[in-house]
Formats: structure tokens, C-alpha cells, sequence
């Protein structure tokens, strides 16, 4: 005892007797082994502890279901050495004790010392007290909360389970349910809460069975007794101080012949989901059910009509997918988990566990779909309606899409929700190989493109000092100094010809527009290309949706795969074939294909069918060509072609 008082008095700084006592301490003891001066500095440190929590009367948690409270009798706990009463959870059991002779574990030293109790209190839940075998009549039940003194000397028997509903079947739950939100006493309640400007709601009618029974079957395995929000209000407060309110007049109820059962208070403590709410469950006796109250600010809500927030029904439509998937593959199972954590994180914006500057910051990340386009998913592209119906991993990755692809949020928080869902889309849905939206395609092949000009300096160097070509639409004839004088700039004519109003795709396949463009060997052909390319990603940087591809027909032709030519130089670029598809649906592109000469011996051996454009199947793509091709090596016919 000597040192909790020397102890104590470091804290009210009194330094000499300090000293004093540790020095008398230490004369006492002579010398103290290590393991003593560690148990001395814990002790410290537990004392502060408790000397901190001023004005401390009891220790130990009150938790749902029975909780018990008594005294530690260790001589070396510091509760039982500041007389403190401790408090023991004994969750939701029957127990019997005779009250002087317990063995309870302490919730401070964690012996089972705790010898003798004082009170008993049940908190959320159905319950029972009886001593010496007589039932105590218990008047104020209160089920959310009840306390009861505890004599010496006498035997109890206590009981308390979970609140649940006694219907008998689901029908008869429905039934009581419904005729208890329209009885007397809720609507005086209700009554009373309007009182106060606290908008009420009831729902217009007891959830669809078909929902219901989902949700029984799935949150409490088909236990209909436990569902207790099939008659339940939806509370919509201005502020905390209106919340305030309305939990106390919900605390009040008894005065309108209403049991409080249970008190859930999520608004400071987050809820599994990270709803935060107030949740209160009264019981009807006139109906023998229990509905529910559950309060929030109204700018919490996502209830549909009420709700402040953009897209409101986002949330609980996820959740329900989530909740009826039972992944059967490793994988599957942690794309449920990620699936499930960014819903919270989408609860935890609506709901603001997250600052104002935090959502803010994720806010501005937004970008419109119609800025980026989102890229469908591969594992649902091609798949029908009712193959993604039998498949709910499908059916999640679909909602997620189409969220992605309707949703255009104005506000900040609709805004933070849309980053969310679209960079988990990214990272667990596409994953980080492949791309999410055209943006993101684009930046791939712009990355490619990099490395290409790398890797040939000539080009690169070239392009710095790019001399604009002229044309004519005749060949190149040599000697000829062009007296008709109806040349024109190579490039501006180019620009046109793509600008030209992209024609509509028709019987599903893209209209032909193919300009060839012929020079002599070394008249800057190649360097054309990749100049017109630069231009065209510097437009697609600005505003266009054209995607230039450069294709070296020499590096990419294969006679063996002319079909998948545009496949395969694209996959060169870094595009993985599992997207092509997606690419070929969303993307509009120009094809500049250099060097059709390079592999014309080639070409001409492999078909009859002359027409490249059939052949390197360009039909399939929303695109427009250009070829490049030295002069005389097509003739008139090729090209009219
Ligand atoms: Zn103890």
C-alpha cells in the first residue's frame, strides 16, 4: 500500500515526498529483482490509468443480456484495492448464484474473484429474475434496460435471451406487425414525435415477401422471428439536437402503453454496414411484436424520397447482391470481400465517417463516363441476360457497370461515391492489367507509342524537324514541276477526310473508308504517319475520341493471320487479346497502316482476293484507314477497288 500512496502523490507533484517514500521503500525492501521493478512500473502505469478516469465508481462493461455486479476480492487487483464495484457480462444464459458465494471473473484482474454481487442488470433482452424460487414480479420492464438489486444471503436464478419476435409463422409476423403500426399507441407516438418537427416515415406497405424471405433466409438463416423491421419507421431528424429529441420521446414510450426493448446507438459507434443510425425496438403487448424505430439525420438517409444524397438506392441494391452471392471459388470469395469493403466505404461517405477534405479529395477524382467510357467488362461481354441472371458474381459485376455507366453525380458526395465504385471496378473487376475505360486504353498505347519512338531515333529525330508534304490526286510523274499548280497540303487534306461525319454502322459492320496514299521511295511516307499520328493523339488529348493506331506492316503482317492483324499489332502494344473485343465495341479508331509495298510479294502469293480490307477483316472495327504504298506498285485497279 505504501507505494499506491507514493504514487498518488507524484500526480499531485509533491516531489520531496517521492523521494522520501522511494528512498524508504527501497531500505525496507534492501534490493528489488528486475521482474519486481517491471510489476512496480505497471502498477504505475495501471494507476494512472485509473486515477485519469476521474471521478471513477465502477469497472467493467455493460454489455447486451445479463450483467452482474459485485466486488473483487484479489488482493493484489487494483479495483478491489480502490473498492471499486465491477461490473461482469454474462451475455445472454440462464445462470443461478447465491449471492455472497459467487466465483465471477473479474473484468480488471481477470481472476475468478469476484465473491459477491450487488445488482443485476439485463439490457436488451427478454428476461427473468427469480430468488429463493419465487418469481420477482418485475413492474417497470423496461426490456432495453432493467436493474435489480441483489440481497445477501439469498439464491437467484436468472435468465435473459435475445429479443426476438413470437409470431408463428411468417404470415402471422407480417399480420401483427401490421396491425401494430396502425394501433393507437404507435400513433400517439408518432403523434408526438411530429410534435417536435421530426418527420416520420412509415413505409407504404410491409416489404415484397419475395425480398423478405430472401432476407430472412439469408441474414438469419430462415429464422423469421428474429426480423424485427417488417414493421419499422424510418425517423428523420435536422440535427443531433433533433435526434435528441426523438430518442428521448422514444424513451418515453410507456406513457403510450410501449415497452423500449432495445437501444442500438450506431451514430457514434459504427454499425457492421457503417449506417449510422439510432435504433430503438418497442414492443407492442397489445400485439405481442416488437417494431422498430430506427432515427438518423435526414442527411443520412438513403431512403428514396428523403434522402439528400444522389443516387440514393445505389447502396442497398449492392448489398442485396452481395448478400445473396455464396462465392464457390477462392477467388470469387475475395472479390466478395472487396465487394463488401468498398460498400462500407460507400456508407462511410454518405454517412460522413469520413471528413469533409476526404471526400472532397476522392470528389475530385471524378471524371464523367462520357468523358472516359467505361469499358464493359470482358466476363460478362457476350454473355446473355440469362446467363448473368444464374450467376451472381455476374450479376454484381454487370450492376457495377451499369451504375458506372448511368450514374452522373452533380454533388460531392455523389461524386466521392462514383470515385469509389469506379477504382474498385478498376483494381478488382478489369484488374490492374488491363484497362477500365478508353482513357485508360489510350494512355497504354500513348505509354507503347513512347517506346516505339525510342527505340527508332531516326523517326523521333525526324519528327522534331517535320517539313509538311504535299499531294496531288494523280501519281507522281518525275521531271514533272507540277504546272497545274493543284497541289495541296498532304496533312490539312488528311484532317478533313477524318473529320468527315462518321458513317452510321449498318448490318454490323463499319462503312469502308480507306485512303491510300502513294509516294515515291523516300519521299517521307513513314515519317508522314507517325507525324499525322503525333497530331491525332495530341487532338484525342484536347477533345476528339479518335484513336490512332500506327501500324508497321512489315513488323505485323503474317500471311498465316491476316484476319487478326489489327488484333495482333495492338496486342504488341501492350493490349491484352482477353479485351479485344470490349476495345473493338467501345473504341472509334484510324488505322495507319506504312508500308503496304514492303509486303506485297508476300500478300499476293497468299489469296486471289486482292482487297486488304476484306482480308485484315477492318470491317470489324469502327475505324478509318489510311495506306501508305510507294507509287506503281499498286496499279489503278487496286486502288479503285
Ligand atoms: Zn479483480
Amino acid at each position: 500500500m505504501r507505494f499506491i500512496i507514493c504514487y498518488i502523490e507524484i500526480r499531485v507533484n509533491i516531489p520531496i515526498c517521492v523521494h522520501n517514500c522511494k528512498i524508504s521503500s527501497c531500505l525496507q525492501k534492501k534490493t528489488k529483482s528486475n521482474e519486481e521493478l517491471k510489476g512496480d512500473e505497471q502498477m504505475e502505469e495501471k494507476l494512472h490509468k485509473i486515477k485519469k478516469e476521474d471521478e471513477k465508481t465502477e469497472t467493467g462493461e455493460i454489455k447486451p443480456g445479463i450483467n452482474l455486479q459485485g466486488f473483487c476480492e484479489n488482493i493484489e487487483c487494483l479495483a478491489a484495492n480502490a473498492r471499486l464495484p465491477v461490473w461482469v457480462n454474462e451475455e445472454f444464459k440462464e445462470i443461478s448464484f447465491f449471492s455472497d458465494k459467487t466465483l465471477y471473473r473479474c473484468p480488471d484482474c481477470k481472476q475468478s474473484t469476484v465473491t459477491s454481487i450487488t445488482k443485476a442488470m439485463f439490457l436488451n433482452s427478454e428476461y427473468s429474475i427469480s430468488t429463493n424460487g419465487d418469481l420477482i414480479q418485475v413492474k417497470d420492464n423496461n426490456h432495453y434496460q432493467y436493474t435489480y438489486p441483489i440481497t445477501p444471503g439469498s439464491s437467484y436464478k436468472l435468465k435473459a435471451q435475445k429479443i426476438r419476435q413470437h409470431a408463428t409463422s411468417l404470415k402471422d409476423l407480417v399480420t401483427r406487425s401490421e396491425t401494430a403500426m396502425i394501433s393507437d399507441e404507435i400513433i400517439k407516438l408518432v403523434k408526438e414525435l411530429e410534435k417536435y418537427s421530426i418527420t416520420v416515415v412509415k413505409p407504404e406497405k410491409v416489404k415484397d415477401e419475395v425480398r423478405l424471405s430472401e432476407k430472412i433466409k439469408y441474414d438469419y438463416k430462415g429464422d423469421y422471428n428474429q426480423v424485427f423491421d417488417i414493421g419499422r419507421f424510418t425517423i428523420l431528424c435536422e440535427d443531433q439536437t433533433n435526434l435528441k429529441t426523438a430518442v428521448m420521446v422514444m424513451k418515453e414510450a410507456k406513457k403510450f402503453n410501449l415497452i423500449v426493448s432495445e437501444d442500438k446507438d450506431f451514430f457514434e459507434k459504427q454499425s457492421r454496414t457503417h449506417h449510422r443510425f439510432h435504433n430503438i425496438k418497442l414492443y407492442v403487448p397489445k400485439y405481442d411484436v416488437y417494431v422498430e424505430m430506427q432515427a438518423t439525420l435526414k442527411r443520412y438517409t438513403t431512403l428514396e424520397g428523403y434522402s439528400m444524397i444522389e443516387n440514393p438506392k445505389l447502396s442497398h441494391s449492392y448489398y442485396e447482391l452481395l448478400r445473396a452471392w455464396e462465392p464457390n471459388n477462392p477467388e470469387d470469395d475475395d472479390l466478395k470481400q472487396a465487394s463488401h469493403e468498398i460498400l462500407t466505404k460507400i456508407n462511410d461517405v454518405i454517412c460522413e465517417w469520413i471528413d469533409d477534405k476526404a471526400i472532397q479529395k476522392m470528389a475530385n477524382r471524378y471524371r464523367p463516363h462520357s468523358d472516359i467510357i467505361v469499358l464493359k467488362p470482358p466476363q460478362i461481354f457476350k454473355k446473355s441476360e440469362g446467363e448473368i441472371k444464374n450467376n451472381t458474381a455476374l450479376e454484381m459485376i454487370q450492376f457495377v457497370y451499369e451504375q458506372l455507366c448511368k450514374f452522373t453525380p452533380e454533388k460531392v458526395k455523389g461524386k466521392a461515391v462514383y470515385v469509389l465504385l469506379y477504382e474498385y471496378y478498376k483494381k478488382y473487376i478489369i484488374g490492374d492489367k488491363n484497362p477500365a475505360s478508353c482513357i485508360d486504353f489510350a494512355l497504354l498505347l500513348q505509354e507503347s507509342r513512347k517506346q516505339e519512338m525510342i527505340e527508332d531515333v531516326a523517326i523521333s529525330q525526324a519528327l522534331e524537324m517535320y517539313i509538311p508534304l504535299q499531294a496531288n490526286n494523280y501519281p507522281y510523274i518525275d521531271n514533272d514541276d507540277n504546272k497545274k499548280d493543284d497541289s495541296y497540303d498532304c496533312h490539312q487534306h488528311m484532317m478533313e477526310f477524318l473529320d468527315r461525319e462518321e458513317e452510321k454502322k449498318q448490318n454490323g459492320k463499319y462503312e469502308r473508308q480507306v485512303m491510300v496514299v502513294q509516294g515515291k521511295s523516300g519521299s517521307g511516307k513513314s515519317l508522314f504517319c507517325r507525324h499525322l499520328e503525333k497530331s491525332l493523339w495530341e487532338s484525342y488529348m484536347n477533345d476528339s475520341t479518335i484513336i490512332p493506331i500506327y501500324i508497321s506492316l512489315s513488323k505485323h503482317y503474317n500471311e498465316l493471320n491476316e484476319k487478326q492483324i489489327i488484333s495482333q499489332a495492338l496486342q504488341m502494344k501492350q493490349i491484352n487479346k482477353e479485351i479485344m473485343d470490349v476495345i473493338r465495341e467501345h473504341a472509334s479508331f484510324v488505322f495507319i497502316l506504312d508500308g503496304f509495298d514492303e509486303i506485297f510479294d508476300k500478300y499476293n502469293k497468299n489469296s486471289n482476293d486482292r482487297y486488304f480490307y476484306d482480308r485484315f477483316n477492318l470491317s470489324e472495327w469502327n475505324a478509318k484507314t489510311i495506306v501508305t504504298c510507294r507509287s506503281h506498285v499498286l496499279n489503278d485497279e487496286d486502288i479503285k477497288q
